[in-house]
């Protein structure tokens, strides 16, 4: 059956909804589901509240025509033993190994992403690769004499990779994902995402694979499911349904409190209001939307503090292709500018299934804000204008586009703006005072959180909620 286009449906059992006090869980991504398949395990009763008509969230698989797509390619990568198992142990170890292959497009050349030594001298030619060297040294030898003051992305990648580096390989493609500069992007993103990253790291990286495997960023196998990422989500699902529901096509629209205890939720489906009483309230949905949901409203200056954190969001065209096979990349990153697709990835190179057979599909990112240029163009502007992208980048020609599938998806990234922290600690101050409402995962605590983090999130909190209940 088709996940594409998500029709709402009317509860098949309405009477299920309300009813007795439950674990009550707002949003069915990755944190939300781990959290209701361990209180489900644990004999709790639990209530999943989607508002999309499939779960998975972020994280899920789309499906069209006999094409399968992720929301953006979505590699399984852990270096927490424990969440790596209850993958495993979760997929019944139906998991494939995927060597990553990605590259970067600069300059009109192809490189290997991460960049490798005689890849990137070829490519960049020596008086570049001679300038990033000494620019990395001089920094090298900075950090001896003075403090570290990194407030941005731009400090701190150019302390750690040199200014030529960073104008070369970080600067475009960070301000394509963000849509500002990179000095007004806090160093916390970066410092997170590349964790333990330099140049020298990834130098050694290339001449000896070993030292790559400590920095996510470098590492070059993943896991991933089958039939797609949104597996994983379905899996989680089906176990909380082993006893619990999952309400899908079902949107909540307010969180009802008292004295700080949150006493209901006021959830939407078609056209009918559902109210919802529970014990315990885990949010996962994104915390600036969980602020304005809460019924009384917060006092102005939390108002005033959700109003400051954004979110940055992204359109997902693929297009799909009368043809074999197209590349053989995990991932290929575009920085540049004037070419206004941000990544691309062709499925079928993670998993075989993810196409019919003889055909394939290329599944383009647009970083974008809803609402904005890019966000309102029609489904056939998109279309286009990728379709005429893969043909520059020598891809793809007209004749083979068979059909196309356009999925707007807001909320994607939690930007961190130079200053953020004092707005995200005063509503975290404000929502430390409800007894029995708890925020968890990417959206809902404002984290840059992989799939890992997101699951052992959700892991914990429940975790929490079963030591309390005995
Ligand atoms: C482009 C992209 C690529 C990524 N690639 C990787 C990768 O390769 N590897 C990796 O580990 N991680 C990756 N991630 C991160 C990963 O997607 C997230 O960590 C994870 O999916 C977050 O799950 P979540 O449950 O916290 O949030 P979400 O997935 O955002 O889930 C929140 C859910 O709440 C629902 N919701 C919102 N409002 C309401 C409401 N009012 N009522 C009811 N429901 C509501 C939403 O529909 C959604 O399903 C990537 C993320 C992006 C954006």
């Amino acid at each position: 059956m088709d996940s594409f286009p998500d029709n709402l449906s009317p509860l098949s059992n309405p009477s299920s909804i309300t009813g007795e006090n439950a674990n009550i869980i707002l949003g069915g991504g990755l944190a939300g589901l781990s959290a209701g398949y361990v209180l489900t395990k644990a004999g709790l009763n639990v209530k999943v509240f989607e508002s999309d008509a499939a779960v998975g969230g972020l994280s899920k698989t789309i499906l069209k025509g006999g094409f399968r797509f992720d929301l953006g390619g979505h590699r399984f990568f852990t270096q927490n033993e424990k969440i790596n198992k209850f993958v495993i142990d979760l997929m019944n170890g139906e998991l494939l190994s995927v060597n990553r292959t990605s590259k970067i497009f600069m300059r009109n050349k192809f490189f290997d992403y991460p960049l490798k030594p005689f890849n990137a001298m070829f490519g960049l030619g020596v008086a570049t690769t001679l300038k990033i060297v000494t620019d990395y040294g001089a920094e090298k030898i900075k950090r001896f004499t003075k403090e570290d003051d990194d407030i941005s992305l731009e400090d701190w990648v150019v302390s750690n990779f040199g200014r030529t580096m960073f104008n070369l390989y970080f600067k475009e493609y960070s301000e394509k994902v963000w849509g500002v500069e990179c000095n007004k992007i806090s160093k916390e993103w970066v410092a997170q995402r590349i964790k333990g990253l330099s140049l020298w790291v990834a130098i050694k990286n290339a001449f000896f694979k070993f030292s790559g495997q400590k920095v996510d960023t470098l590492v070059d196998k993943f896991l991933y499911p089958p039939m797609g990422i949104g597996q994983i989500s379905d899996k989680l699902k089906e176990g909380i349904e082993k006893g619990n529901s999952v309400f899908t096509n079902t949107r909540v629209a307010q969180v009802r409190h008292e004295g700080f205890v949150v006493k209901s939720l006021n959830a939407k489906n078609c056209d009918q209001i559902y109210d919802v009483e529970g014990s315990e309230f885990i949010s996962s949905i994104p915390l600036t939307n969980l602020i304005r949901m809460l019924t009384p409203l917060p006092p102005q200056d939390i108002l005033k503090a959700a109003s400051q954190l954004k979110y940055r969001d992204f359109v997902v065209v693929t297009v799909m292709l009368n043809r074999e096979r197209v590349t053989d990349l995990t991932w290929l990153y575009l920085p540049e500018q004037d070419i206004l697709l941000g990544r691309i990835h062709e499925p079928k190179n993670w998993s075989p299934h993810m196409a019919p057979e003889g055909k394939t599909h290329i599944v383009s990112e647009y970083f974008c804000s809803e609402g904005d240029k890019l966000w309102n163009l029609s489904d056939e502007e998109l279309t286009s204008i990728t379709v005429e992208h893969l043909g520059r980048l020598g891809f793809t020609k007209k004749d083979e586009v068979i059909d196309s599938c356009i999925v707007r998806v807001p909320n994607a990234y939690p930007i961190f703006e130079v200053g953020y922290e004092g707005h995200y600690n005063k509503i975290l101050n404000y929502l430390q005072n409800f007894k029995n409402l708890h925020i968890i995962g990417r959206s809902g605590m404002f984290r840059y959180y992989n799939m890992d983090h997101t699951i052992e999130c959700g892991i914990e909190m429940a975790e929490k909620i079963i030591k309390n209940s005995k």
